[in-house]
């Protein structure tokens, strides 16, 4: 086991559809603003439009016609009635996170969109706390990969996991040390195995093979 204050070796692991299960939670969360009183088409459709610019509760609420006031009231509403979000989280995220951190990283969760709604996210997630020893909220003009510049180098060993490609190829291209890898955990089209330089795993537990692989 090597020693974290060592600092040296990184894992960055990505928050939506890497450890929570975020389609499902926009899958209850539109149900329940459409049981406000709005037209579930139009829920989803406004939810597809707004989730491109940064997404929040209470800026969905307004477009869909209610006053800033109880736009305001209804985040607060939602937030209690989701404040229970360990059933978001995939299964084999707990205990894989115990070996990563056996094994001498140290985790850092990097996730990108609306500041406050992915911070109001991560705050239901306390289980997963005390693994990370830091957290980076990469925000609107920011990118993942200016995180990556800022605060890893290449003498380090760096990992970096998450679902979306578009990041890992971003990434790949600002700091190239980085060992990018992603993880598909609904996409039946997408294979798992060696793809666009980079490898695609189905689980965590594969996550650690191939750590193990390629020797910490
Ligand atoms: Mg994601």
């Amino acid at each position: 086991m090597r020693n974290r204050e060592e600092n040296s070796f990184k894992i960055f692991i990505d928050m939506d559809g890497t450890q929570i299960d975020t389609n499902k939670y926009i899958q209850d969360l539109l149900i329940w603003i459409a049981r406000r009183g709005h037209k579930m088409e139009g829920v989803v459709s406004s939810y597809n439009i707004l989730r491109r610019s940064g997404y929040s509760i209470k800026n969905h609420l307004i477009f869909l016609g209610e006053s800033v006031n109880t736009a305001r009231m209804g985040e607060k509403e939602a937030e209690k009635y989701f404040a229970d979000f360990s059933k978001y989280i995939f299964s084999d995220v707990e205990p894989i996170l115990k070996r990563i951190q056996n094994l001498g990283f140290c985790l850092y969760l990097l996730t990108f969109g609306d500041e406050e709604f992915q911070k109001a996210k991560w705050q239901k997630l306390h289980l997963l706390h005390p693994f990370f020893e830091k957290t980076f909220f990469a925000h609107k003009g920011q990118s993942k990969g200016e995180i990556f510049v800022r605060e890893t180098s290449s003498d380090q060993v760096v990992y970096f996991i998450d679902d979306d490609e578009n990041w890992l190829s971003q990434v790949k291209e600002m700091a190239p040390w980085v060992n990018g890898v992603q993880i598909n955990r609904c996409d039946s089209q997408l294979a798992t195995g060696s793809s666009n330089g980079w490898p695609i795993i189905g689980s965590f537990e594969e996550l650690i093979k191939l750590i193990l692989e390629r020797g910490v």
